[in-house]
């Protein structure tokens, strides 16, 4: 009933404005790392103020990929928000929404001054965008407002990356949370008393004003969505088939991996999501982190899932649910300490520890050559495919700072420059746990060994076998540590490196430098 009077209202509203004739103007959409048409409020907001003006809606995106890979995103996450684009592109023409793609390198503005060309150039009164919490985009966006303001133009953003808003999760004293723990129970009282899940932004309402002549041309002129050969995107293509079959584009991708997800592998999480040879978890990242799919969206129907429990219910659920939450947590810790994004560590007295340099243990690390195989594997995961196992992300990470005791900075940028889900806020808080500098992390003391974790986590061998070839042959213990397991002679013959650092005295380094290091403060 309520739907019914909301429709007649509108339909209402929609008769007054067409008999006035339409309002001057486009509203303008922004889009960012937000492609979807689905819990879209920036999106949502502007067709319905279009509908109720009587005033047509029109996208933009900007293409910057110089500036992309200069800001250290992976080339195949730029082909994977590519791929996205065209599928966004077909989701919008359906709701008879042009969308404008402009190249930034083209035209000598950035982005801010591009979007108010834009603007001007469709006559746009108001320009929506969801807004993005890493530093240097922040600053974007502010001077995106300014210059929108002064030209006469209003501004709308919405908040769309985490569940709870930023600032929004505080203590009694009213002050961030640094503890996962105490933000999660918090977290978890105010979306439920709140159901803050379940608030959804009403689907967006299709065009039915045509766009006047100027925008329109505006948009004949820049509609054409580039793929990477268009913006000279170097990918090595065997590494960019692998990606495009793992992760295909799109929104219905992303909900069937939830649905997937959900249905069949949810259950086991909390025992499968360590073994990476098992495909348990949800492989949802580089679509959450592109905004294919928000992680309001996972929380919902997880919860619908797990009788709507966040807590109990079923385990695996329940643990996934917890996942999802460190995502908001992490960023939370980017807005309200935004130095973790600007190569400082959280905790500031870390940043005395005397880090390595050394070029060819980096080399060994990143090309999967440190005699580790559980290691190698993963980077070799990695290399091949733009993603790798939450498992072996933490082992290759504790790997590089700890064992290897090289700046976990490095290894941080390695990984952003290789991950299709790459996230500044996601791969910052995971690289500070592993090192022992970040917000409520590992404590410095806690070492992985790299043996017992392959024989933990991968205990027949198989993640080890599918990614580095030479061992693919090799049974029993010798998977795990063909080194220390087979006659010299036989691991010569298998041509792969004897272990570049030794465990006990890698371990004995990282503790002294690191007691040494914090106590000098
Ligand atoms: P699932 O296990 O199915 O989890 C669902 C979602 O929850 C994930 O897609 C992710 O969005 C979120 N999530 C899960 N675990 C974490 C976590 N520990 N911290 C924050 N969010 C989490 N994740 C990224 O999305 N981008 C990164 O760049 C990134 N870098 C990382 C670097 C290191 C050193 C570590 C230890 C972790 C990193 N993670 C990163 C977190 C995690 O490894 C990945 O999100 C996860 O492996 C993605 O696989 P999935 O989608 O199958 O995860």
């Amino acid at each position: 009933t309520v739907a019914a009077v909301a429709g007649l209202a509108s339909a209402a509203a929609a008769a007054l404005f067409s008999s006035l004739g339409p309002a001057a103007g486009t509203s303008l959409v922004w889009f960012k790392a937000d492609l979807r048409i689905k819990d879209n409020p920036a999106l949502s907001a502007a067709t319905a103020a279009a509908a109720a003006t009587s005033r047509p809606v029109i996208a933009l995106f900007l293409v910057n990929v110089g500036e992309w890979l200069g800001h250290d995103m992976a080339p195949i996450r730029a082909d994977f928000l590519l791929r996205n684009l065209a599928c966004l592109k077909k989701s919008l023409a359906a709701l008879n929404i042009r969308l404008i793609v402009r190249n930034i390198e083209e035209n000598g503005l950035d982005s801010s001054e591009t979007v108010a060309e834009v603007a001007r150039a469709v006559d746009a009164r108001t320009v929506y965008w969801n807004r993005e919490f890493e530093v240097d985009e922040r600053k974007r966006d502010k001077k995106t407002e300014t210059i929108l303001k002064a030209a006469g133009v209003e501004v709308a953003h919405f908040q769309d990356q985490c569940v709870m808003d930023p600032g929004s999760v505080l203590t009694k004293e009213g002050k961030p949370y640094k503890v996962f723990t105490k933000f999660k129970y918090t977290w978890i009282t105010l979306v439920v008393r709140n159901r803050v899940h379940a608030q959804f932004p009403p689907a967006p309402v299709a065009n039915s004003v045509e766009l006047p002549a100027a925008a329109t041309a505006y948009a004949d002129a820049h509609s054409d969505c580039p793929t990477k050969l268009d913006t000279g995107l170097q990918l090595d293509e065997a590494k960019a088939k692998a990606a495009r079959e793992m992760f295909p584009a799109g929104e219905d991708e992303a909900h069937a991996r939830l649905t997937h997800f959900l249905t069949d592998k949810a259950r086991k999480y909390d025992s499968a999501r360590d073994l990476p040879a098992s495909d348990g978890t949800s492989s949802l990242s580089p679509y959450l982190s592109s905004g294919i799919i928000t992680s309001r969206q996972c929380i919902s129907a997880a919860l619908k899932a797990n009788n709507n429990k966040m807590e109990g219910g079923t385990e695996g659920l329940s643990k996934w649910i917890s996942e999802v939450i460190w995502r908001d947590f992490y960023r939370h810790i980017l807005v309200e300490f935004p130095r973790v994004s600007k190569n400082r560590a959280f905790k500031s007295e870390t940043e005395n520890i005397p880090w390595l340099y050394d070029d060819e243990a980096f080399a060994a690390w990143s090309e999967g050559r440190t005699g580790y195989p559980f290691v190698d594997a993963g980077m070799r995961q990695l290399n091949s495919l733009g993603w790798m196992h939450n498992r072996l992300r933490m082992v290759t990470a504790m790997f590089l700072a700890k064992n290897l005791f090289l700046d976990w900075k490095m290894g941080e940028r390695y990984f952003m420059r290789h991950l299709i889900d790459g996230d500044l806020a996601n791969n910052n808080g995971g690289w500070q746990w592993c090192a022992g500098t970040g917000v409520d992390c590992a404590p410095y003391f806690r070492i992985f060994n790299p043996l017992s974790q392959s024989t933990k986590c991968d205990p027949k061998g198989d993640y080890i076998r599918r990614w580095v070839p030479e061992l693919a042959k090799l049974k029993g213990k010798a998977i795990h540590d063909p080194y220390g397991e087979l006659p010299k002679a036989e691991f010569l013959k298998l041509g792969y490196p004897a272990p570049i650092v030794d465990h006990k005295f890698a371990r004995d380094r990282f503790l002294t430098a690191f007691k040494l290091a914090v106590k000098k403060l």
